[in-house]
């Protein structure tokens, strides 16, 4: 496999072009599809703690508009590139479609490494790039949110530099803000929570009974560690294993979640935590277990290892895990895939719901943005299943087919294609 096949915007548009052509879309919509409508590169200088100044690079795409104002994270990563850019807009376009929320979509980032920053220097990198991008966004054209390594207090400092800026109160400006400046409540595991309703439903289908059964996560940020929570939680999983960044950790007799998530919070790290023995990050995704949870990066299951994964159900809270040579493997293996723009679509659900409130200026409890998020993504999972059995497509082929005839219907209605 060559660095080519692996660049995710590539994949996005391989992905893009194999549902196009099921659905028998004509040329042009094909073509328009396959690029983002407007892209923003911009270069940032940050006066660092010790004086000197140090520059970065970052970006806002905004893939498609078609269906409502784009929407999507912030990346903050040392292998952030504008095509990561791309392929994660292009995602969240199919996404905000699949659950049929009336957004469109879009994503940003910025290269650098968060991990060498202090907190005064994220601080003004977060307000220096809403000054360079922050003419594009806005509730009626382009609203952020966090991605990896970044978090509800650097949406905060967003907000409050768009405010500032323009003079006047914009909570709905970002989302993923803490609940003390217009946060939802519910958005913090509403990535994980709404990938954890579609394996619950998954379950259903194959006729699976979870309870007990194991699981394993690779990737222990935001969406891992709800996902091992919520698992254990909300399905009756017995988590097995996890791993970050510097390696995992295993106990075939379940490791306690929420501990897990305590010490990673305590000490930075996953390795060491009681009662468990290491295992590396590739071991991890070939674990004979119910249900995988990618919930890292892109590109960690693919021709080379895909024939090796022994998952019932893998569940992508992490966007872009699985290439298309993968794709095919999986399916033939009879892995159940639920694809990432599917799977880890609660995050821009509930992100749209803080939307809905910060414009009503009214705030709903807990319980119902829980039922609400249940509701679209159970809604979602199902249309997809139906496509996936009657076109007799794996699941992320189906997904494509479900939400990039509607992105498609959109463009057609306003007259652009
Ligand atoms: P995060 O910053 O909270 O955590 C990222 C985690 O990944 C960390 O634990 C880090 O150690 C780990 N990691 C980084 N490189 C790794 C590697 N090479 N191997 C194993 N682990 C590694 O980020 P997050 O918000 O949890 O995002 C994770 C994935 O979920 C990303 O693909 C992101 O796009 C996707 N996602 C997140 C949200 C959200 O609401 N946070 C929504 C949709 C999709």
């Amino acid at each position: 496999m060559t660095s080519t096949d692996l660049n995710p915007f590539a994949i996005a548009q391989q992905q893009l072009d194999e549902a196009a052509e099921k659905l028998g879309l004509d040329q042009a919509t094909r073509e328009f599809l396959r690029w983002p409508l407007r892209e923003f590169v911009v270069t940032i200088p940050l006066r660092m703690d010790d004086g000197s100044v140090k520059i970065f690079r970052g970006y806002r795409v905004q893939y498609n508009h078609a269906r409502g104002p784009t929407k999507g994270g912030l990346r903050w990563h040392p292998d952030e590139t504008i095509d990561t850019v791309r392929a994660l807009a292009a995602w969240m376009t199919w996404k905000t479609s699949v659950v049929d929320i009336p957004l469109g979509g879009g994503k940003g980032g910025i290269t650098c490494n968060p991990k060498e920053l202090s907190e005064t220097e994220k601080e003004r990198l977060a307000r220096a790039y809403i000054r360079a991008v922050g003419r594009l966004l806005g509730v009626t054209k382009d609203v952020p949110a966090p991605d990896v390594y970044t978090t509800p207090q650097i949406m905060a400092w967003m907000m409050d530099e768009f405010e500032t800026i323009e003079k006047e109160a914009h909570p709905g400006v970002i989302t993923g803000k803490p609940l003390a400046l217009g946060g939802s409540q519910g958005r913090g595991d509403a990535t994980a929570r709404g990938g954890v309703y579609c394996v619950r439903e998954a379950a259903k289908m194959l006729g699976l009974d979870l309870k007990g059964k194991t699981a394993a996560i690779q990737g222990f940020g935001n969406a891992g560690q709800y996902g091992a929570i919520l698992g254990q939680e909300i399905l009756g999983l017995k988590i097995v294993a996890a791993s970050d960044s510097r390696g995992g950790v295993y106990n075939p007799d379940g490791l306690d979640a929420q501990a897990l998530v305590d010490y990673k919070l305590r000490t930075g790290k996953i390795d060491g935590f009681k009662n468990s023995k290491p295992i590396s990050n590739e071991e991890i995704l070939e674990l004979d277990v119910a249900v995988l949870f990618p919930s890292a990066l892109e590109n960690v299951i693919t021709g080379r290892n895909a024939a090796r994964i022994k998952a019932k159900i893998s569940c992508e809270l992490a966007n872009g895990p699985t290439t298309p040579e993968a794709d095919k493997i999986l399916y033939e293996k009879g892995v159940f895939v639920l694809p990432d723009f599917l799977a880890n679509a609660g995050g821009v659900t509930v992100s749209y719901f803080e939307q809905v409130q910060n414009t009503y200026n009214f705030y709903w409890p807990l319980e119902e943005v829980h039922s609400r998020l249940d509701e679209k993504m159970t809604k979602a999972f199902h249309a997809v299943y139906e496509m996936h059995k009657k076109e007799k497509v794996h699941m992320r082929l189906a997904a494509y087919m479900v939400a990039v005839n509607r992105v498609a219907e959109a463009c057609k209605l306003r007259g652009w294609v």
